[in-house]
């Protein structure tokens, strides 16, 4: 007899698989990122392939098989419609679909990780969301969640506290230097004061904090783009759906 799991997932990434089934990438509540293969969906059997789209919440049935597991039910929980009616929303989401099936080793239970995500998404669905600054939100922290937090409390050269007017981001020590060891650092990228300031209350990982965040225009334009190279940095290649991302 195959033991059948239980659980609840967000759908990441989909696939053709042979002439009318799908791999769906799904990850999970309880096992993590893991691949599911959806038997005869292209034939659009019965009301699971609805559930079964792209960026769904589902709560899933599964058996393990060889490769894959195999889903054997399939109800939906959220198609978080707010976040599918909007082009740039929706860019957003692929964007971090990406980051995770690209970070999140297969198969390793990430609890905490996963509500955080959930709490990102559910944040993007309502109506007033900021995009620019959950997107840094979502990027800092899901580093942080999966052991690369970047360090911007004290000098990643020096190891002094950080002070002066005058910063740069090093993707190679992964963190802020202060002005005399950035000056020195040929590859590190000059960071504004309020940058920094919010790089530190985006990593102090409350989203209702973030409501209250006013900034320039430019810092979260500036911060995006840092984030961004340091998560290619670290995850050792380019991310094709940054370019759905407007800001
Ligand atoms: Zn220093």
């Amino acid at each position: 007899m195959n033991q059948n799991y239980k659980t609840t997932g967000i759908i990441i990434g989909k696939r053709d698989f042979g002439e009318a089934d799908k791999i769906l990438i799904v990850f999970t509540q309880d096992l993590g990122k893991i691949q599911v293969k959806a038997i005869g969906l292209k034939r659009a059997l019965a009301k699971m392939a609805g559930h079964l789209e792209m960026f769904n919440l589902v709560k899933l049935e599964l058996i393990k098989g060889r490769s894959f597991y195999i889903v054997i039910g399939a109800e939906l929980i959220d198609g978080f419609t707010e976040i599918k009616n909007d082009f740039e929303k929706t860019g957003i989401y692929y964007y971090f679909c990406e980051v995770l099936s690209k970070i999140l080793e297969e198969n390793v239970r990430h609890k905490n990780t996963f509500a955080f995500f959930l709490s990102v998404i559910n944040k993007l669905n309502q109506k007033d969301s900021n995009k620019a600054i959950l997107t840094i939100f979502f990027e800092l922290n899901i580093l942080s969640h999966l052991g690369f937090k970047p360090e911007f409390l004290v000098c990643v050269g020096c190891r002094e506290d950080i002070g002066g007017h005058k910063f740069f981001f090093s993707q190679e020590r992964g963190g802020v230097l202060c002005e005399s060891c950035g000056e020195q650092d040929f590859f590190a990228d000059l960071l504004t004061p309020n940058a920094v300031k919010l790089m530190r209350l985006i990593l102090a990982r409350d989203l209702n904090l973030l409501d209250r965040v006013k900034m320039e225009p430019d810092i979260p334009g500036e911060v995006k783009k840092i984030n961004g190279f340091f998560l290619e940095h670290i995850l050792g290649r380019e991310l094709k759906s940054k370019q759905f991302l407007n800001f």
